[in-house]
């Protein structure tokens, strides 16, 4: 059985997010039934609704930042309660038995990948799946989050969902903490939550930005200061300084200006996956101090919750602009131009039906 849901969809790459209604299933034994309240607006969804990255499903419903309440829950759920504040990430199932999934680490699933939260292959009704921007949603209570923040804060919390845990889990599995000194390149939605972060986790922040407006803003957020990434001097004045380097940017660009700036044995890791491929990397910067390009995906769900907790102990919610419904598109034309003050949350109560 089935529920008919309402969002907005972008019906191909070329046109824009309209309103579309479609079926969500009936809770199953192990199902929460969530009414969403708030949806972020993560790049991600910009490039999957405008076919920049290979393989979107059209109607494509976006968005995987949810805050909701609980509607109804199946039989078999002990975790979650008809009432409860719940959060909805990047991921929806996994196959739960291979090597990473037992790690904890569903987001590298070895043997039918994660489902994706949209545009993955739907479990249960066959076709694809449909994400936050929408008025429901149903989803395996062993991928539902609980939200501990105070309620007024909700819309604000509903970004630590997709970019509060893609900064984290990097900025901790490289070990960020008290001494060390840390980049942060391109202030957006990922990168405002990076430097919030770091700067909770005791490191001495430093944005890389392509805004020099955005500096008050940086030091606000916990940075020491803001190096504008085009001003060479200012760039050079850290050659060889940085610890680690956790790189947001959702476009194509130089990383050798960024890896000249690491230690011996510094890290810059990729959260950013942009339409073109980045120019290649010089082997030189990389040898002659050991220095490493890694890459990172999302966080399990564990590790989520331990983020969401993290946050909540130390008071961090995104910088946000709410966002009617109706006007999408202008948030992801203002995205396109790295011009959101931090991230972009749909308002769900602003849907039509
Ligand atoms: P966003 O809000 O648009 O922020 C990206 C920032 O990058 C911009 O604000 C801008 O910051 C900088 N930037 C943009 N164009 C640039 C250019 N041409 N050269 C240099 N800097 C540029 O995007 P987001 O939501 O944070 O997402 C960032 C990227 O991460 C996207 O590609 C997204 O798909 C990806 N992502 C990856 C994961 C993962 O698991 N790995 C998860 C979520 C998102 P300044 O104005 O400060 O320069
Ligand atoms: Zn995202």
């Amino acid at each position: 059985m089935t529920t008919t849901a309402h969002g907005y969809a972008a019906p191909s790459a070329d046109a824009p997010l309209a309103p579309f209604s479609f079926e969500r299933r009936d809770p199953q034994p192990d199902d929460v039934a969530i009414d969403i309240l708030f949806c972020g607006v993560c790049h991600s969804d910009l490039h999957t609704a405008r076919g920049e990255w290979p393989g979107t499903l059209y109607p494509c419903v976006p968005g995987h930042e949810i805050v909701g309440r609980v509607r109804a829950v199946g039989s078999d759920v002990t975790k979650f309660a008809v009432g409860d504040v719940v959060g909805v990430g990047c991921m929806v199932d996994s196959c739960g038995h291979c090597a990473s999934c037992a790690d904890g680490e569903e987001q590298y699933c070895e043997t039918t990948g994660f489902v994706g939260t949209y545009n993955g292959p739907d479990p249960v009704l066959g076709g694809h799946t449909f994400g936050g921007y929408s008025d429901q949603i149903v989803v395996k209570q062993g991928f539902v989050l609980k939200i501990g923040h105070d309620e007024k804060d909700l819309a604000a919390v509903a970004p630590l969902l997709c970019a509060g845990i893609t900064t984290y889990s990097p900025l901790k599995h490289w070990k960020v903490g008290p001494g060390q000194k840390v980049g942060i390149v391109g202030l957006g939605g990922l990168g405002h939550m990076g430097v919030k972060i770091a700067a909770a986790m005791g490191a001495e922040v430093h944005v890389f930005s392509t805004s020099p407006n955005k500096r008050e803003d940086a030091i606000r957020l916990g940075a020491r200061d803001l190096i504008v990434s085009k001003d060479e001097d200012a760039m050079a004045a850290h050659t060889g300084t940085f610890d680690f380097i956790l790189n947001t940017v959702a476009a194509s660009h130089n990383l050798d200006q960024f890896l000249m700036l690491l230690k011996r044995d510094g890290t810059m890791t990729l959260v950013g996956v942009p339409e073109e491929p980045h120019p290649s990397p010089s082997v030189g910067a990389l040898v002659f101090k050991r220095r490493a390009i890694a890459g990172s995906l999302i966080g399990g769900i564990a590790e989520t919750q331990e983020m969401l907790d993290f946050c909540r102990d130390h008071g961090l919610v995104a910088d946000i602009e709410m966002l009617a419904m109706k006007d999408v598109e202008q948030g992801y034309d203002r995205m396109q131009k790295s011009d959101v003050k931090y991230r972009f949350v749909i308002d769900m109560a602003t849907l039509e039906k």
